[in-house]
Parts: C-alpha cells; structure tokens; sequence
C-alpha cells in the first residue's frame, strides 16, 4: 500500500472517529438542534462537466444515506421542528432529507434509492410541468452545456454581458442578479438555442403522483420559482398560492411545507408564507436548526461531499455548532 493511501486512510479514520465522538456527545445533551439536508439533481454515474445548480452521485448519495439512516432520526420535513422540540436525552438528532425543484432524476435516481434504504424524503416541487413540458432558464443553460452548445451569444441577445471568459456558474450569477425581463428573455433565447425543453427538467402529473404514491412528502417550491423578496406583496402572496392547488390535486396531499426558492427568504416573505397557512418555510441561512429559528424561516445544509468521513464529520460539526 503506498503511503499516500494509508495516509488516506488514516485520514478517513480519524474524520470518522470525530464524528462520532461528536455526535455521541449530542446524543447524550439536551441540546435541541435538527438538521435539513437540501440535494437537487442526482447522476446514475459521475456528475460530469460544469454544473449551475450542483448535484450529486448516486453512489455518493447512498453513503450519505447509509450514513443518516444509522445515526439519525429521519424524519420528513413538515416533522422536523417538532422531532427536534421532542428529543430526549439519549435519542438520535432528527434530520430531514430535502430534494428542490422538478427532475426527472428524482424519480429515476432518487427515489428508488431512498425506498430501497428505507429512508423517508421530501420533494420540494413547482408543478410547473404539471400540464405541459416546462423547464426555467437555468435549467436551459445547463442543457445548452450538456448539449457543447455556446450559450453566450443566447445571453447577448437577452442583454447580458455575457463574457467569453467566464464560468458557466458566472454567468448564471449575472442572469440571477438580472431583472425579472431579462431572466425571462434568457428563457426564451435558450429555447431557441436547444430547441424547447430538456426532458431532464419538469416533472409530468403522472410522474408527480408516482413520487407521492411511493410514500414522499410533498412541499411547495412556488410554481414560479422566483425570488420571493424582490416581489411587491400582491405579487408575492399570487406566488404562494398560484399553482398550490393543482400540485396538492396531483399529490393528494396538503402542501403545507415550503422551500424557498433560490432559498431566499426574509421576514415579510416568511409572515405572507403563514398568512397562506403554510407551517414551516425553508430557505435562508445555511445552518441547522434549533428552537430560536422561526418555524418559516428554517435553514438547511448544503453538504455534497464525496468522502464519506468529510460529510460525517461536517454535518456532526455543524450540528454541534449550532446547538
Ligand atoms: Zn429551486
């Protein structure tokens, strides 16, 4: 064996050793603390190329679940504070497993991989492809990627700056920052440039319902999905409930849980989202949860590591820096 894998190895040991130690210690607190995990798209093999919006393999993501389902309580999301308020002494940190917006590999990759693991999961969707194929601009650029297509000169012509040295993921940044005008003439010159909608992106009604007939909570991510802080307050409470009611009519379920979307969310987004009767809002900070975190404005995290021990260690680490 060569010395850089037994210092691998060593490595891995030791970030495993830590994490459990720390969650242990957890364990045996009172401390009140829980956790959301936000995954979006997930790849059968290797993510490839330069992604906007970062995914995960589902090797990777099967070690991450092996992981959590033996050393925490999972729980769906709509669950989670309350777990959380529950916890004795002793019991696992309640974690809820979070997917955002509609892919076909939530059905494809996830799914079957969380039912074969017993793990439960919540699927923050739109519905926007509910009645016909719908894809949003960043999923176009990704697709235009995928495809070796030039997406800058479809930037150009929305009226970006759209620089020949900059990364897929910048120029993403600049059509975010964008006007909404821009964002949707973006949309509407990437249709142009790969020919209509990817069918990697928007789920059909048919494929909504498989996700909820296998036993997945269903959230809200706004059919929409537009920032909801830049909004005016009517146009932001159309954009809580537009699109509520056909997703909770394809699910048959109450859509009661809401991810933000791009996870931007502030207290007067958070006050319309309980005005729409929604429990619980997850978006804004990049952190755990505890009982200070108001219930619609709860954080998730963020963590795609491919080595096993870093995710163990990471996510122990910011439980127990939350707490
Ligand atoms: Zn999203």
């Amino acid at each position: 064996m060569s010395r850089a894998v037994v210092r691998r190895r060593l490595g891995a040991s030791w970030r495993r050793l830590q994490a459990t130690v720390i969650r242990w210690r957890l364990r045996a607190s009172p401390a009140r603390v829980a956790g959301a995990l936000v995954y979006h798209q997930t790849f059968r093999a290797q993510v490839r190329g330069e992604q906007v919006v970062p995914g995960i393999a589902a090797a990777v993501l099967e070690l991450h679940l092996r992981h959590l389902r033996r050393s925490y309580e999972l729980v769906p999301a709509s669950q989670l504070h309350g777990a959380m308020l529950a916890r004795r002494r002793g019991r696992q940190i309640p974690i809820a497993i979070t997917f955002d917006d509609d892919l076909a590999s939530h059905l494809e990759v996830a799914a079957p991989l969380l039912q074969r693991l017993g793990c439960p999961a919540t699927f923050f969707l739109t519905g926007a492809g509910l009645d016909e194929p719908h894809s949003f601009w960043w999923q176009r650029l990704q697709a235009a990627a995928d495809r070796g297509l030039d997406p800058r000169p479809a930037l150009r012509t929305a009226g970006l700056f759209a620089g020949a040295e900059q990364s897929l993921v910048g120029l993403a940044r600049d059509v975010e920052r964008s006007p909404e005008t821009v964002r949707a003439a973006v949309a509407e010159e990437l249709s142009r440039l790969i020919g209509g909608d990817p069918p990697e992106y928007g789920l059909t009604r048919s494929q909504i319902r498989s996700l909820a007939h296998a036993g997945f909570e269903i959230g809200f991510h706004t059919r929409d999905h537009r920032p909801l802080p830049e909004l005016a307050d009517d146009e932001l409470a159309r954009a809580l409930h537009d699109g509520r009611a056909a997703l909770e009519e394809a699910t048959r379920q109450r859509l009661r849980v809401l991810a933000y979307p791009h996870g931007s969310a502030d207290e007067r987004v958070a006050a319309a989202a309980s005005s729409a009767g929604y429990t619980d809002g997850f978006g804004g900070p990049d952190r755990s949860i505890t009982p200070r975190a108001a219930r619609l404005l709860l954080g998730r995290i963020e963590l795609l590591l491919e080595d096993p021990s870093a995710f163990e260690l990471a996510l122990a680490s910011e439980l127990w820096a939350s707490r």
